[in-house]
């Protein structure tokens, strides 16, 4: 389960995010909305474990992730976390093959050559596993950060506006996928989206608009 408790975080005097009590059992799905701006970046990546938010507490099935230190987090991170960014953070210098088998890895975990090609046929991108990220369209970027985010079938499972360049047929396969996965393994699924086409996808909805200003 995620629990996050009195969370605010401020980058400078303004406050981005500010949460008191956030809840979402294991398996369980959440879409986070809002503007730009609204903070759902900040709060994806505080629920990643990269961004220490200045007030609160964040438990990840237990454990009190920003307790931990930076090493034991990164470490949790990668066993238990799988995060798709809107940067995408690929190694332009490795293949699509080589960046899934350094995230298993950096994770701790055994090398499985198997399991990245079984992911890569139901992500629709064999053709390209031994295709550098440059040499792939935004598309299938995509689908290689969601391989790379879910091939150590983690706990929990974090989608930052992964539907935002996309068009309605796209998007709505992106959503169906990370759905998918996230099924698959049991992850807790989080998504954040400006994007209003998202919202009837899901029934458990958090509004970020307006939450700065009550903190103020
Ligand atoms: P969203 O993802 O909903 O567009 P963000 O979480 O990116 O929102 O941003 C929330 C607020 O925090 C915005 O006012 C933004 O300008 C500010 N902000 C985001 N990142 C930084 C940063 N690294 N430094 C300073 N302010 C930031
Ligand atoms: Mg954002």
């Amino acid at each position: 389960m995620i629990d996050l408790k009195d969370i605010i975080h401020h980058y400078d005097s303004n406050t981005a995010v500010s949460l008191p009590d956030l809840k979402v059992e294991s398996g369980d799905e959440l879409l986070v909305i809002g503007l730009s701006g609204s903070g759902k970046s900040t709060l994806l990546h505080i629920l990643a474990g990269v961004l220490k938010p200045t007030k609160g507490i964040l438990s990840v099935n237990g454990t009190d992730l920003y307790k931990l230190s930076e090493s034991k987090r990164d470490a949790f991170r990668g066993k238990q976390i799988g995060v798709i960014f809107q940067q995408m953070h690929l190694i332009d210098s490795l293949t699509v093959t080589d960046n899934l088998k350094l995230a298993q890895f950096m994770a701790g975990v055994k090398v499985n050559a198997g399991k990245i090609k079984d992911l890569c046929m139901e992500l629709d991108i064999t053709d390209k596993m031994h295709s550098y990220p440059d040499e792939l369209s935004q598309g299938q970027k995509q689908r290689v950060s969601i391989a790379r985010a879910v091939v150590n079938e983690p706990s929990l499972l974090l989608a930052d506006e992964p539907t935002s360049s996309l068009d309605d047929k796209r998007s709505e396969d992106v959503i169906a996928l990370l759905k998918r996965m996230a099924e698959r393994t049991g992850s807790t699924l989080i998504i954040s989206t400006h994007d209003s086409r998202v919202k009837g996808h899901f029934t458990n909805v958090l509004n970020l608009d307006g939450k700065q200003e009550e903190a103020v």
